[in-house]
């Protein structure tokens, strides 16, 4: 073995470790690992790949999560902004784990924030390079807006030292999906995301207006993966208050995770994730 060879071989256990490091301390942290006992928590971590639910969110598509009754999904999107550490400080203080679809151009502005999202055991997804419309452009030029998107994510959480984490997980913006783009996302293993409620926190509201809004809507739903945008300032206002709520009324956070690393599920070179 040639010293490069050695070289790379040595960098890939360190990565097959941290892979299994991550894998064993991340996504599965359980409540008893929380400093307050009596905080929401993270009831349990929910793995799903493409080849089973190549499309969720019943907001845009027939099928969702297998959630039970109370059971919630955290997802934000549009970060990372001033405002998303606001968000993460909420959701540490109540030991809960989201998902963060990130768009690719302040997350290259912003890496210690993206890197930072990851390290707190949250799933990183993706939602293109600068939000376009992407129904609006051409098939060639909405990929690209996608690839640039993922790249520019992957890019930043790899220089992190953590494995090449491609999380196979993308969000349209405004949910503008065409059945073209659709089949190139399902024939690449990435789960498309949308959501079964909306926070519609593209609203101007107070955060006392967007906490009613979100939780009489839960009230009804009874559960659901629910749509934030973490560079709302009203939605970084309320979330202390709505977590609060999920706990008083005895909802429960799941966690949503790609398969971990080595999963024939999620070939083409990808890695643990978080
Ligand atoms: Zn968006």
């Amino acid at each position: 073995m040639n010293k490069a060879k050695r070289a790379a071989a040595a960098a890939m256990k360190t990565a097959a470790t941290a892979a299994v490091a991550f894998a064993v301390l991340g996504p599965s942290a359980k409540a008893a690992d929380c400093p307050r006992p009596d905080a929401l928590g993270t009831a349990r971590t929910l793995t799903i790949d493409a080849a089973k639910y190549p499309r969720i969110g019943t907001k845009s598509f027939p099928e969702t999560l297998p959630l039970e009754d109370h059971e919630v999904v955290l997802t934000f999107d549009d970060g990372p902004a001033a405002t998303t550490p606001k968000v993460l400080k909420a959701l540490a203080d109540e030991c809960v784990k989201a998902t963060f679809f990130l768009v690719g151009k302040p997350a290259l502005e912003m890496p210690a924030l993206v890197r930072r999202i990851a390290a707190e055991g949250h799933t990183v997804g993706h939602h293109t390079w600068t939000h376009a419309h992407l129904a609006h452009l051409s098939q060639a030029d909405a990929l690209a807006e996608i690839d640039r998107g993922i790249a520019a994510d992957e890019s930043m959480l790899r220089g992190h030292g953590a494995p090449l984490s491609e999380t196979k997980f993308f969000r349209f913006p405004y949910f503008e999906s065409t059945p073209a783009l659709l089949d190139n996302l399902q024939s690449r293993g990435i789960v498309v995301w949308g959501a079964d409620l909306w926070a519609s926190d593209w609203n101007l509201m107070t955060p006392e207006e967007q906490l009613k809004l979100i939780s009489d809507r839960l009230t009804v739903a009874r559960k659901g993966i629910i749509l934030f945008h973490d560079p709302r300032a009203q939605t970084a206002a309320m979330i202390p208050a709505f977590l609060r709520f999920l706990r008083e009324n005895h909802y429960r956070v799941v966690h949503v995770v790609p398969p971990p690393a080595g999963n024939p599920a999620v070939a083409t070179g990808a890695h643990a994730t978080r």
